[in-house]
């Protein structure tokens, strides 16, 4: 009998992402095969997000016409995982009757027993419990990108931001033994990885189950000693728990990048309390004047979400100023998108939708300048990026990232693929360089 075959499309965040490398361990060692070309896929997973309501509409409109937007066989089984799953649970099957498969996303660790009833003949398989314990250990086998690992060292949330459907959709905060996120780093050492990203909604509020490691600072110090490992990233870490130690670890270890993800969502106090962000304009920029006024320059990003109810004009020129004063490396910006089952969804006071457009434009183009500013000044100077991949500007050429994070496009052979070379920058636009190589 012909090999089964798996295909995953994935949604949302790096989270999410990474859930769907170790969905496809688990799934090749059931037997699966994966493929790239969905209309041959027996199986087809959508892996979803529920951050905000476009993201479920995009997977409800895919799911409406699976034929067409994927070519699948008539008799492909499809499954639908994530956040979106977690929330929708039951009713997704009334929404979309072609879903054989709901796995929510405290569920994983539990999908070769679903799917083996699914392969049964079963209609409408689901498991959506939170069953808060339970973290999804699966070793990655098939991970996306052959230079840089995803490794997931805790999962959920406590924080319950009054915006956020996280605490929701992926459980309460649990942490991962900081003994099995060392022999997982040390196992993609020894395959070759160059980078490491650790990954939690808030993973800087890590804490090691067994206690024999202090901190994520620690933990950080602790995969640093790790042979073989170049560079090591994480995200998100929030700002409540940014401590100094955090800093102290960048500054003092060359392989921990300078980079970090600092999620601010507004600059405006009153709006932050609204928010239940537990920090207010003042705190979070003193914590930005901590990472800044190092020796080691370290690169600066953050999340925005424009037109939160309540927001008014002069709420939203605070967060203007505050991109002023921290002049950001780069931002994600969003929408307010309300949330069935979080706090603000009950929040009178909305936005409208033209005016949340206006403030989107107005902080972006806003932010574009000082990544223009910022970028402008980086020519001429050189830096040792990691080759990733083909520039998507020009397939002609590579691309690669900075400690900092930053993308250098250049002319160079493929062969460099997944080796640290060094780059002079020669131009920039607001979200890369242009460079050539100087030696390697
Ligand atoms: N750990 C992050 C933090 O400290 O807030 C949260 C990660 S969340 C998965 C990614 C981003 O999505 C948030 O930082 C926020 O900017 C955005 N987001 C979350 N809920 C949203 C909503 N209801 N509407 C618009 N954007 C939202």
């Amino acid at each position: 009998m012909a090999q089964k075959k798996f295909f995953i499309e994935t949604f949302g965040c790096q989270m999410n992402h990474h859930d769907s490398e170790k969905v496809a361990g688990t799934l090749v060692q059931m037997g699966y095969a994966p493929t790239d070309d969905s209309s041959e896929a027996d199986l087809l997973l959508l892996n979803t997000c529920n951050i905000r309501e476009k993201a479920n509409q995009k997977v409800l409109s895919r799911l409406g016409s699976i034929q067409k937007s994927y070519g699948a066989k008539s008799d492909a089984k499809v499954g639908l995982l994530g956040c979106m799953a977690q929330m929708e649970g039951e009713k997704i099957f009334a929404k979309a009757p072609n879903v054989d498969l709901v796995v929510g996303s405290s569920s994983y660790s539990f999908i070769p027993r679903l799917i083996n009833q699914v392969e049964e003949g079963m209609r409408h398989v689901i498991d959506v419990t939170q069953d808060t314990d339970r973290l999804f250990e699966a070793y990655a086998q098939s991970r996306e990108n052959p230079y840089k690992a995803y490794i997931t060292i805790m999962e959920g949330c406590n924080r319950y931001c009054a915006f956020c459907v996280v605490p929701y959709t992926r459980g309460p905060e649990r942490s991962r033994a900081g003994s099995h996120i060392l022999s997982e780093v040390r196992r993609l050492a020894s395959e070759g990885y160059q980078e490491v990203m650790l990954l939690g909604q808030t993973v800087n509020s890590w804490r090691d189950p067994a206690g024999e490691i202090s901190s994520f600072a620690g933990l950080l110090r602790e995969v640093a000693r790790i042979n073989g490992i170049h560079r090591i990233r994480f995200t998100s870490p929030h700002p409540s728990d940014f401590h100094p130690e955090i800093v102290e670890v960048i500054e003092t270890t060359p392989t921990v990048c300078n980079q970090v993800h600092l999620p601010v969502q507004s600059g405006s106090t009153p709006v932050l309390q609204r928010m239940k962000r537990d920090y207010t304009r003042e705190e979070y920029l003193r914590k930005v004047a901590l990472i800044q006024s190092g020796k080691r320059e370290i690169a600066l990003s953050t999340d925005i979400i424009v037109g939160f109810p309540g927001e008014t004009q002069e709420d939203f020129e605070q967060t203007l100023s505050l991109l002023a004063q921290v002049r950001y490396d780069s931002i994600f910006s969003l929408k307010y998108s309300p949330r069935p089952g979080t706090e603000a969804y009950a929040f009178g006071d909305t936005v409208t939708e033209e005016e949340q457009g206006r403030r989107l434009m107005v902080l972006q183009e806003f932010q574009r300048k000082i990544q223009l500013e910022r970028n402008a000044r980086l020519v001429g100077r050189e830096f040792e990026i990691l080759v990733e991949g083909r520039s998507q500007r020009d397939a002609k050429d590579l691309m690669g990232r900075t400690t900092q994070n930053k993308i250098i496009n250049f002319p160079g052979r493929p062969e460099l693929l997944g080796n640290c070379v060094q780059v002079r920058v020669t131009g920039f636009s607001a979200h890369s360089l242009q460079g050539e190589i100087v030696s390697h």
